[in-house]
């Protein structure tokens, strides 16, 4: 790939928001909003159209944000590439990333201000969000930690409930940071993790790659920007932070505990129900002068964006290895961009698409439901995908259904007990049309030079004008 590297502006939060502001992608809240309820409410009014800053809500005198980065267009924009490169855009930086430069803590803005045993809900404006959410939560905290094997570090965003501002409760879910944990926990050791908030939207973005367990995500965050991230060393342990991030906050998973956490709204819509989920002990907060708090509206375009693009980076990197004619990758809107996969391909084989809905299921437990269409149809847009199952697809021949398979452990219709078992079927339908067909019968209707058609030329801007010439019948 050629070399890309991102704007300057998208290098920091405070660089991003200032460029949102002057491109008219900044709303500004009145002053004094409610973190309960009534900024998650406002942000969603707005989401994927504006990003929202909430100055001083409720008289605290920290600034919250959301939605900043809620749009396809707006993190290739980042990425400073296209929309139609930016899944192999993002595949080549979690494929060559670039190591992290350290600077001292005299040039890291995020410990500008030292704090030690703080309260987290006396510093900070934690938003509560959805109507049956067991409390405030943290919702766009980066969470940093090392493996206590190897020191390799790991990032990912998990939810983490603030009912107590010194003790929180985590749900992690089984993956690098949960390994690391029960790593820790068979040491009989706390995890030392650091949970950054307000960090580049690249950085967010990074986090959420899905790359092996010792690949150090902020180091895509690197390769994203197009140069080496720049990050400080934790106070009090050995992690690493982005050095221009909002706020660190510094804090420990506690061994063999467990407490209450949940319920929770979700990225499906629905609530993630309360179980005994890990504990974590906050022990000083660092931050940059007046910082910004930043959470995602669970479910909005923000939270289902982050999970999207980097989870199709990797599905469609794993499908082009065994089928270099898969062209495309989608995670549709509603299937909650998780669960719906859209794939474009030009088949080679008849049958094809068949082991390519298999390779799919394979690529990621949350798959559910798999649509394999030819390279005439467009994955980005619904309608044409459901065009193409209703013209290219029977049910009897072209559908996949794989009973009892590992699924989702957030998706309710897997619930046989009342209960979510995250045991899912899987289902895929092969919408592609025979390589052999009769005269025009898979020809998509198209009327010649429907595409040169210049409507400035064409169309006569005063029509009634010209009607009233037209029609003008006294003789
Ligand atoms: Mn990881």
């Amino acid at each position: 790939m050629k070399k890309r590297s991102s704007p300057l502006h998208a290098r920091s939060l405070r660089a991003w928001l200032k460029h949102l502001a002057a491109t008219d992608r900044l709303a500004v809240a009145r002053e004094g909003v409610s973190p309960e309820y009534e900024i998650a409410a406002i942000a969603k009014k707005l989401d994927g159209r504006q990003a929202v800053l909430f100055p001083r809500p409720a008289g605290h005198s920290v600034s919250v944000v959301s939605g900043y980065v809620a749009a396809r267009a707006w993190i290739a924009e980042a990425m400073g590439t296209g929309e139609s490169d930016l899944l192999a855009a993002f595949r080549d930086a979690s494929e060559n990333p670039t190591k992290c430069t350290e600077v001292p803590a005299s040039k890291a803005p995020a410990q500008q201000v030292v704090i030690e045993k703080p309260d987290l809900l006396e510093l900070f404006p934690i938003p509560r969000h959805s109507e049956h959410d067991s409390a405030q939560y943290i919702t766009a905290g980066v969470i940093v930690a090392r493996n206590p094997k190897t020191g390799a570090q790991n990032v990912s965003i998990q939810r983490i409930q603030v009912k107590d501002g010194r003790r929180l409760q985590a749900l992690i879910l089984p993956r690098h940071l949960s390994a690391f944990h029960t790593m820790a926990e068979e040491m009989g050791q706390a995890l030392p993790i650091a949970i950054v908030i307000g960090a580049d939207p690249l950085t967010i973005l990074a986090s959420q790659a899905v790359v092996p367990i010792d690949q150090d995500e902020l180091e895509i965050a690197g390769s994203l920007h197009g140069a080496p991230l720049e990050v400080v060393k934790c106070i009090g342990s050995e992690i690493r932070v982005p050095a221009h991030a909002e706020i660190v906050i510094e804090a420990r998973v506690l061994p063999n505990v467990r407490e209450l956490e949940g319920p929770f709204g979700e990225f499906p819509k629905t609530y993630s129900p309360a179980g005994q989920n890990q504990v974590i002990e906050v022990d000083r907060v660092t931050h940059r002068r007046n910082p910004i708090w930043h959470t995602i509206v669970p479910a909005e375009l923000e939270h289902l964006m982050l999970g999207a693009i980097p989870r199709e980076a990797t599905i469609l990197g794993l499908l082009q290895r065994s089928f270099p004619n898969v062209l495309d990758a989608h995670l549709s809107l509603g299937g909650t961009c998780r669960y719906h996969l859209y794939v474009k391909m030009k088949k080679r084989r008849e049958s094809e698409a068949k082991n390519v809905i298999m390779a799919a299921f394979g690529a990621h437990f949350d798959l559910k439901q798999v649509t394999v269409v030819d390279d005439d149809v467009d994955v980005h847009n619904p309608t044409e995908v459901e065009w193409a199952v209703a013209t290219r697809f029977q049910a009897d021949r072209d559908l996949v259904v794989v009973a009892g398979a590992q699924g989702s452990p957030l998706d309710p219709s897997t619930t046989l007990t009342g209960r979510i078992d995250g045991m899912s079927a899987k289902m895929g339908l092969d919408a592609t049309r025979p390589l052999k067909y009769e005269g025009h019968t898979f020809t998509r209707v198209r009327v010649p030079g429907e595409e040169a058609v210049d409507l400035e030329k064409d169309i006569n801007a005063s029509p009634q004008a010209v009607l009233e010439s037209l029609l003008n019948d006294k003789g």
